[in-house]
């Protein structure tokens, strides 16, 4: 390979077989065992293969790592640096990530079957992109003096937390913890880490990573394992001050049990979503419009909380959008994951697979019009592969247009008129997000005004960064992860009124 030459799949199978994975719990400072000895295995699904044995963290664990926490958050470890030197820990961690880019990503698709091309082009260096952001923030966010009676001084100030629990989810691992890490850590909080069982391997290095980086022990501490013992266990600690959560909205619910019968924690839940993309009639470009919404539910094997898993086409262009649709889903056909060529890959474990293509049947079972893929794909491998797969002829009621499948199967739904699209669109338990192609921009803002969603777009899908927030309405969830707003659920306000006399 020439000095300039991107890696092939050869290259990255070499890089593959020779990674090292940090397997066990990150806490204080150090890499240690689970206290109970346990492990579990981390199975990739590109073939269906235990990669690493991974500490099976439970109540025991979690106890120490909020020890820890509460530790370096009492001693001041992080806080008493001072935001100008936070700044530059985290900036020098969002360095080291992109300097070991290659290996995250190489973790991030082994471990859960992401196309290698997207965990370097997007998993890593938009986490990367995350923690720096939120550094460079820590330094740049200014407190408040009210507007009181000249005879006091008022001042509003924010403080950290003390002990965030971060319970993470399989489909971005690296991203949603960078999500959650940035702002909780330059408010000066501490962290204990819960990634999913099905993708503990990043979180891990990252911990590394940021020990390297200058993160004092205890600032950061990892807990792999399951979630009804380490999440639960984060979930009812009595003193965890916050869990930000993003996952299902069942498990979501959960947290919010927990906290009720625990210390009454802040809770922010980042849940489930069965996301409208409508396409009116008069929609500028439907050729844009069909990539994006092919785009909009393959991507990352339609493992994602926003997909735009509900197709809503006005019916009178239905049969001719849906075609092109399907002609750039069928280019989106699943293949290696370590192939850079390839741009869907497997589902994340055999559990997800069969789910999804649980649904494929109840869609076909409830009258749904299979027009293409369903099956499962590359069995061969032993890995977890589906074909992109759409349905037309759906009713908003069925199952397939109600749950959140998150998986590449898309349901499509004709609409008469926009008050009809909104209807059907608002139509759901969930609230994450909208799109709507139009031409015309009082329609577009009409629609955006009563789409209830915490995002819409108009003209594009998933577009977005880290300068605004991201978050959901209804069962969605509530709380913002990105943007300057996602610091108000890892800090409290704090009011100290000075009596100034007469
Ligand atoms: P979960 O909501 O179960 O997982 C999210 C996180 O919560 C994981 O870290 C998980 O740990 C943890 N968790 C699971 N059960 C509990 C519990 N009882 N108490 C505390 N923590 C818990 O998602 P799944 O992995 O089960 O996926 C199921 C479905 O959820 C998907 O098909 C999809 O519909 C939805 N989902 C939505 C996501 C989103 O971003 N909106 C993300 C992931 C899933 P562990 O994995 O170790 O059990």
């Amino acid at each position: 390979m020439s000095a300039a030459a991107q890696p092939t799949v050869e290259d990255w199978k070499k890089r593959a077989s020779a990674l090292s994975f940090r397997n066990q719990a990150f806490i204080a400072g150090k890499f240690q065992p689970a206290q109970s000895g346990k492990t579990f295995d981390a199975i990739s699904p590109l073939e269906g293969k235990a990669v690493a044995s991974v500490a099976a963290c439970d109540a025991a664990d979690v106890d120490a790592a909020v020890k820890a926490a509460r530790a370096a958050f009492d001693k001041g470890a992080w806080t008493g640096m001072g935001p100008a030197r936070r700044k530059k820990v985290l900036l020098k961690l969002a360095d080291l990530m992109l300097k070991n880019r290659d290996e995250l990503a190489l973790l991030e698709t082994i471990d859960m079957g992401k196309p290698i091309a997207y965990s370097t082009a997007i998993d890593v260096p938009g986490a990367a992109a995350a923690i720096a952001w939120y550094g460079e923030l820590a330094d740049k966010v200014y407190d408040e003096i009210a507007p009181t009676d000249p005879t006091a001084l008022a001042l509003i100030s924010r403080e950290p937390l003390g002990v965030i629990g971060a319970v993470v989810p399989w489909n971005f691992p690296l991203l949603m913890t960078s999500w959650k890490l940035g702002p909780a850590l330059a408010a000066g909080n501490s962290v204990v880490l819960k990634p999913a069982e099905q993708s503990p391997l990043s979180a891990l290095r990252l911990a590394e990573l940021a020990a390297e980086a200058g993160l004092p022990e205890g600032v950061l501490n990892v807990v792999p394992g399951f979630g009804e013992t380490a999440g639960q266990a984060i979930g009812r600690h009595m003193d965890i001050d916050c869990v930000a959560f993003t996952g299902s909205t069942e498990v979501g619910k959960y947290f919010l049990r927990y906290a009720a019968e625990s210390n009454m924690k802040q809770v922010s839940l980042e849940c489930g979503g069965k996301s409208p993309n409508i396409v009116l009639a008069d929609c500028p470009d439907l050729d844009a419009a069909a990539r994006a919404a092919a785009m909009g539910i393959f991507f990352n094997q339609g493992e994602v909380c926003n997909a735009g898993s509900r197709l809503l086409v006005e019916d009178k262009i239905k049969d001719a959008f849906l075609e092109k649709v399907i002609a750039n889903g069928k280019k989106l056909q699943p293949g290696d994951p370590l192939d850079p060529a390839t741009r869907m890959g497997a589902m994340v474990d055999h559990v997800q697979m069969q789910r999804v293509l649980g649904y494929v049947e109840e869609g076909k079972k409830g009258g749904a019009v299979l027009k293409m893929g369903g099956k499962q794909a590359r069995s061969e491998t032993g890995g977890y592969y589906i074909e992109p797969t759409v349905f037309d002829g759906v009713d908003n009621k069925m199952k397939i247009a109600q749950e959140e499948i998150f998986g590449p199967v898309l349901s499509t739904i004709a609409f008469k008129d926009a008050a009809d699209a909104v209807r059907i669109g608002n139509d759901t338990i969930y609230g994450l997000a909208a799109a709507i192609w139009t031409s015309n921009v009082t329609v577009a803002h009409k629609m955006a005004r009563a789409l209830r969603a915490g995002t819409v777009w108009v003209n594009c899908y998933d577009a977005g960064d880290i300068t605004v927030p991201f978050g959901g309405y209804k069962q969605s969830g509530f709380g913002r992860d990105r943007s300057v707003h996602a610091l108000h659920k890892y800090t409290n306000l704090k009011t100290t009124w000075i009596n100034l006399g007469k």
